[in-house]
């Protein structure tokens, strides 16, 4: 026998009992970005690498050792996409979209690629949907984008999330704030892990996120950004906080949050479950008013998010909640007989014209196999096809849950499966 072939560790494949659920949530995503007038963009997976070591920055765990980082056969640098802030900007520089002079607001989906150790919840291709508000720093635009993060939990019925905000500060205050973090945990060397050992200098507010028992409680006691804050940082923050009030969205206060990369500044946000053990983050976001200047682009502020659909998808699992109904076909085709196939494909295939889901398994060819398998396909109807349906050009509908039996024309058919209550 030949030998099989195994997916790639850290991946899974979705299949068709789950698809229907994927189709719910990205559609539920779709629809409620589209309520705030965020437009789809679509880039590719990959990108040239520099992309992200310019944007997500060189001392983060993505950069430095989660990059799917590859060359062609003419020894250009790629990565599969890491994450998907830093391709949208990419692309709003390359095709100019600040010239049509709006605020740009551009929603994405699509799969991204981490080299990570996997376990539940966390894995080597995972899916993200994320939005990007590209062209105002007015705390109005954070407190809209966090509403519409906050509006997608509510649309799918979550319960069990928290929604944390911070404000990481500015170019101006960060300095001062990464100082004093050098001097605090600089007191505790001899206990810090060695990623935290070889970010103190370099990135000292990654320390505050470290998963390391042992320097998560010195994070504890560490200086919190909000007495660090100038008095434009500090206001800003509290124009968000009262905009998320009078949205009646709500939030608590974080000041560990700094969010893992590079480029963020000012408010920094994420949606966080107590549910799903360590990978507790649904949903991470925040301010970047720099990146867009950085990556050669217009002077130009933003503020965006991005989640994973895995988690959410776990955690609605958990919460039993709904993803609308199972794919099921309206009618199952229960054809007896090779002579009346003919006839029983051109009903098959005015029913499909009028958009109503038919079934037809060609393998089958008993009464008995036929309603039992229209049975497990959960079929509302079977539409039972023989020769003397043929004759007299009627069929027989029978409601699978009614357990009644009509005798129809082909109009009265149409009629009958055309109404909303019997069309699934
Ligand atoms: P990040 O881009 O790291 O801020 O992540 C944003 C969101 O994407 C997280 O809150 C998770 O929901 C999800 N996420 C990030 N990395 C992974 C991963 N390796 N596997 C599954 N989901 C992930």
């Amino acid at each position: 026998m030949a030998d099989k072939i195994s997916i790639p560790r850290g991946t899974y494949d979705i299949l068709p009992d789950m698809s229907y659920k994927w189709q719910y949530v990205t559609r539920a995503f779709r629809d409620i970005a589209q309520i705030f007038d965020f437009r789809e963009i679509v880039t590719p997976i990959f990108e040239n690498a520099d992309l992200f070591e310019r944007s997500v920055g060189e001392v983060t765990d993505i950069v430095e050792k989660e990059m799917y980082k590859f060359s062609d056969k003419k020894g250009r640098v790629f990565a599969l996409r890491p994450e998907g802030t830093a391709p949208v900007v990419r692309s709003f520089i390359e095709n100019s979209l600040h010239k049509s002079g709006n605020i740009a607001k551009l929603f994405y989906s699509g799969p991204m690629f981490r080299y990570d150790r996997p376990q539940k919840g966390r894995y080597r291709q995972f899916y993200q949907y994320g939005v990007e508000l590209i062209g105002s720093d007015h705390p109005y635009t954070d407190a809209e984008v966090i509403a519409l993060a906050d509006s997608f939990m509510k649309k799918l019925g979550l319960k069990g999330y928290r929604l944390e905000i911070n404000s990481i500060g500015c170019s101006k205050c960060s300095p001062r704030y990464d100082e004093s973090l050098k001097k605090y945990f600089g007191l505790y060397k001899a206990e810090l892990c060695p990623d935290c050992l070889r970010r103190l200098d370099k990135n000292p507010k990654r320390l505050l996120d470290c998963k390391n028992n042992n320097c998560r409680k010195i994070a504890e006691n560490a200086p919190s950004i909000l007495d660090f804050l100038d008095n434009e940082c500090r206001s800003a923050f509290e124009m968000v906080k009262e905009y998320l009030n009078l949205m009646n969205v709500e939030f608590v206060i974080n000041p560990r949050i700094i969010r893992g990369l590079d480029y963020y500044n000012k408010t920094a946000f994420e949606i966080i479950t107590d549910s799903l053990g360590a990978q507790n983050a649904i949903l991470g976001g925040g301010r970047y008013n720099t990146l867009i200047k950085d990556l050669g682009g217009p002077d130009l502020p933003a503020i965006g998010f991005a989640g994973g659909f895995e988690r959410l998808i776990s955690l609605m699992q958990l919460e039993k909640l709904s993803f609308g109904p199972e794919p099921a076909p309206a009618v199952y085709l229960v054809v007896l007989g090779e002579n009346t196939i003919p006839y029983a494909l051109e009903i098959c295939y005015n029913l499909r014209d009028k958009e109503i889901t038919v079934e037809f398994d060609i393998e089958k060819n008993s009464l008995k196999a036929q309603m039992k398998a229209a049975n497990r396909a959960n079929a509302h109807y079977a539409l039972i096809i023989g020769e003397e349906e043929m004759d007299k050009k009627k069929v027989t509908l029978k409601n699978m849950t009614a357990g009644t039996q009509e005798s129809l024309n082909k109009e009265e058919l149409l009629l009958r499966l055309n109404s909303p209550i019997d069309n699934r």
